[in-house]
């Protein structure tokens, strides 16, 4: 059974990353949204407390409650958005390189998705493409084998890249055999300063602005036999499969990865919204018109008990995700329903935190604008709200919806 009483390892953690989010990333937000760009001092100082780092994944991870990732999260993302898809950005990586690697894999190379205090290094998880972000059974980026040389030949953009180009180690999903879609679709590592893999257009975002996104161009980007992810005889069991069956049955590679993150993406939005919630109810204590609080006007009054209740609602929704995840597994698009729920609650309860600090809230010096703007990317990335919709319709009624 669930049981969602933090532990003492929990409520530590939780005050950890609280107490960073506060001191350090807070002070720092408005000026990286500012200036838009990745901000390396702040990942360098969470590096050195051991918050920026595979150990601190790893362990969060492997919480048999499933409860201490988004927990950390949610406070991360309460301090800046931003900053805080700067620090988790990599982890993206990381999981595309645990839900599809071997064991020695993971060791390898999750570890230099992150580097060490002494140098910290990044990592990107590249599926999107300019015509495929939904989509994505519909990649165009190709991946052929040399048998000569025993080497993959990477050629393809991809588009909206977290730490796209600036990474140390870039993980590109891409299509060996592009007529069985998705299933003849593989994961692959390119290693640090892979000649062919180059930076495109950096992208000039509406929110989370201190997040590096960019386009990733690979021309004939060769990597070795060994970069791709699960190793070839599984691969090649897998097109076998494929080919003979029409479908194999299997998740694609992309997909599996977005379904894991799920809850954790939705806590990321949840952050964005407690901080909103907390503003705006200390503000409405303060501001006084006609003679009172605007608390104690029942517009107002309402408005934040309905924040409250929608926030709560939509931890609920993580934690329970975040549970079975660990614990059995998703049975009716529960980890789509968390991500759906917590982005569309912080787009709406960061709007409604502007409206309660009325012109105030509309302006640069209130932190309020710069979470409405943060949390809209949280509808969009990893899975639209209407992809979202699509997967629990499918899961709730076992039927094929388009
Ligand atoms: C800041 C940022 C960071 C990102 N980081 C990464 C990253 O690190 N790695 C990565 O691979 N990608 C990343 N992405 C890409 C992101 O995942 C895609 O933008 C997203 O999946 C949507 O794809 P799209 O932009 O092509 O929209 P489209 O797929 O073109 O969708 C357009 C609209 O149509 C709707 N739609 C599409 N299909 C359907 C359908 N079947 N039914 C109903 N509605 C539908 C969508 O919901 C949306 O409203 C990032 C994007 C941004 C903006």
């Amino acid at each position: 059974m669930a049981d969602f009483a933090l532990n003492d390892d929990q409520l530590q953690i939780q005050k950890w990353v609280h107490d960073f989010a506060d001191q350090v990333i807070r002070p720092a937000a408005h000026e990286w949204d500012e200036r838009e760009e990745f901000p390396h001092p702040i990942v360098q100082q969470a590096a050195e407390i051991g918050l920026y780092g595979w150990e601190f994944l790893m362990n969060a991870m492997s919480d048999t409650s499933g409860l201490t990732l988004p927990v950390a999260i949610e406070e991360l993302f309460w301090g800046d958005a931003g900053i805080g898809m700067a620090i988790m950005g990599s982890a993206l990586a990381a999981a595309g390189i645990s839900g599809n690697g071997t064991p020695e894999q993971v060791m390898e190379w999750v570890p230099q998705c992150y580097g060490d205090a002494k140098k910290v290094q990044l990592g990107a998880f590249c599926v999107s493409e300019p015509d495929a972000g939904s989509d994505v059974s519909s990649l165009r980026t190709r991946a052929v084998y040399d048998e000569a040389t025993d080497e993959w030949v990477l050629n393809g953009t991809k588009a909206w890249i977290t730490n796209g180009g600036i990474a140390d180690v870039h993980v590109v999903v891409a299509a060996v055999e592009p007529e069985l879609k998705g299933r003849g679709q593989a994961s692959f590592i390119v290693p640090p300063g892979t000649k062919g893999l180059s930076m495109g257009q950096k992208y000039k975002k509406h929110g989370i602005r201190a997040s590096h996104t960019s386009e990733v161009v690979l021309d004939d980007c060769r990597i070795p036999g060994r970069c791709l992810l699960g190793g070839k005889e599984k691969l090649d069991a897998k097109l076998a499969r494929a080919r003979e069956r029409g479908h194999s049955g299997e998740k694609q590679p992309a997909m599996s990865t977005f379904e894991a993150t799920r809850p954790s993406v939705g806590a990321q939005a949840l952050g964005i919204a407690r901080a909103a919630y907390e503003f705006a109810l200390d503000y409405a204590k303060e501001r006084k018109t006609f003679g009172k609080p605007i608390v104690q006007h029942q517009a107002i009054a309402f408005k934040l008990a309905n924040m409250a209740t929608e926030i709560d609602a939509a931890r609920l929704l993580i934690w329970r995700a975040a549970w079975m995840a660990r614990n059995g597994g998703f049975k009716n698009g529960e980890g789509s329903m968390s991500k759906y729920k917590a982005s569309e609650v912080a787009v709406r309860v960061t709007e409604d935190a502007i409206q309660i600090l009325g012109g105030y809230g509309y302006t640069r010096e209130y932190p309020v604008e710069r979470w409405h703007r943060d949390a809209k990317i949280h509808t969009i990335f990893e899975g639209t709200s209407e992809i979202q919709q699509l997967v629990i319709a499918r899961a709730i009624s076992g039927m094929r919806i388009e």
